[in-house]
């Protein structure tokens, strides 16, 4: 099923004819009341008058987390204040965080959006939805949430954290969909389990996470330990929310972007440059219809590559791949760039893993050193040292095959790796540079 059938479908140019208009709309909007991008507009001699084409958005300067920090709480905002109707927050993990505002027809629009993305991944109208994303200044709990009300389908708002409650819920008010983080409903999986409650016995039959990156191979262990078909879903609080892209579960590759919502660019992250179609580099937003906190060309410091191939659910709007990492958590090695979802590909390959590991870089007599601990199950641990030896050697050889170099792989005991309620750890860079 398809949510928007007229929008969702919608041809090429029809959808590029609305984009532009919703551009010019929004660089005007914010040219007349957010001095920082009028400012920043003046400085790159640039008016709304020559936005005259799509291709006419390269000519506007980018904007960043730091700019939004640097207007924090409330400089961005294109409207007044009693328009806003709710303030989320980005999660800060470092300084400030970024305050975020809403009118009413931003929730509204938000709503619909997610109620595509919903539809997308397998939902529909009678579904029960165990809502696991957190609830509060995130946007993910209460994203998903409106958007089940505007499909229509009964939401349980269970929130993060609360694992064992959780499971109880799960048997007792049988969902069929569950949405969250990847890592925090494999966890919940694992609590499930040891209370008795199998996912096999119950009714979930479509699972739509996103909010942290994560692997092919994470899904398929996703699909097997939940017992349902699981797809990628998108977005950020300095744009919307949940809800700016979607997998379809008919295709299940790549993540449709709502093109009449929003503009995606993939630059160069050095050069910013645009580069081609499938080429790697960083995600970067113009909104389209946001009110209270439009954005030209924000840069998200995600990375990925459009797909602009027609998928068989129909939809026309581009898709993006996965999230592959983060090019501000992109670790340097001894020269090397290094995301952690690609050290992930390799572990997941190998049997007897569970999906939990961490990096850890240290820098020892001025030379950086790699250390990837990963948990093994039970079974594999408590075979003969030597074996544990051999597997240690075949992680460290397929890192050294794929990446070029050198690092030290420790196999650990299950849930040995800490795990948090909301996103997994991956890397822990101990460097004093
Ligand atoms: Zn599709």
């Amino acid at each position: 099923m398809i949510f928007n059938m007229e929008y969702e479908t919608m041809p090429r140019e029809a959808l590029e004819a609305i984009q532009l208009r919703r551009l010019q709309t929004t660089v005007e909007r914010v040219y007349a009341n957010v001095p920082f991008f009028r400012e920043k507009f003046q400085q790159a001699k640039v008016s709304p008058a020559d936005i005259r084409s799509l291709d006419d958005l390269r000519r506007l300067p980018f904007c960043t987390k730091m700019d939004l920090r640097d207007n924090y709480p409330y400089g961005m905002f294109a409207v007044p204040m009693d328009l806003v109707v709710r303030i989320h927050a980005s999660s800060g993990t470092t300084g400030k965080p970024t305050a975020v505002g809403h009118t009413a027809r931003d929730i509204q629009t938000w709503a619909h959006l997610m109620a595509r993305s919903l539809v997308a991944g397998g939902a529909n109208r009678g579904d029960i939805i165990h809502n696991a994303f957190g609830y509060g200044l995130f946007t993910g709990g209460l994203g998903v949430h409106y958007g089940a009300e505007a499909l229509g389908a009964s939401v349980i708002p269970v929130s993060g954290g609360n694992t064992k409650r959780q499971a109880i819920i799960m048997k007792d008010f049988g969902p069929t969909i569950i949405t969250g983080t990847p890592s925090y409903c494999l966890h919940l999986a694992e609590v499930a389990e040891e209370l008795g409650v199998s996912f096999k016995d119950l009714k979930f039959r479509y699972g739509i996470f996103g909010a942290e990156p994560w692997s092919e191979t994470m899904r398929a262990e996703i699909e097997r330990k939940l017992n349902l078909i699981a797809v990628d879903i998108y977005g950020l609080s300095e744009v919307m929310g949940p809800g700016v892209a979607v997998e379809c579960h008919e295709a299940k590759k790549g993540l449709h972007i709502w093109e009449d919502n929003f503009i995606a660019e993939i630059v160069d992250p050095v050069t910013l440059e645009p580069v081609p179609y499938g080429t790697t580099g960083e995600l970067v937003f113009t909104t389209l219809t946001r009110e209270a906190f439009p954005l030209v060309r924000y840069r998200t410091r995600d990375i990925t590559a459009l797909n602009p191939e027609p998928c068989i659910c129909g939809r026309t709007h581009i898709r993006m791949n996965r999230i592959t990492g983060r090019s501000d958590d992109m670790l340097i090695i001894r020269g090397v760039n290094i995301f952690p979802s690609q050290i992930e590909s390799v572990l997941l390959d190998i049997e007897g893993i569970a999906p939990h590991y961490q990096l850890v870089v240290d820098r020892k007599d001025s030379l950086d050193v790699l250390t990837v601990l990963v948990e093994v199950n039970e079974k594999l641990f408590s075979d003969e040292v030597k074996g544990l030896q051999a597997m240690e050697k075949r992680i460290s050889k397929n890192i050294k095959d794929l990446f070029g170099i050198s690092a030290a792989v420790k196999l650990v005991e299950p849930k040995q790796i800490a795990r948090s309620e909301g996103k997994a750890i991956r890397v822990v860079d101990n460097r004093k540079i």
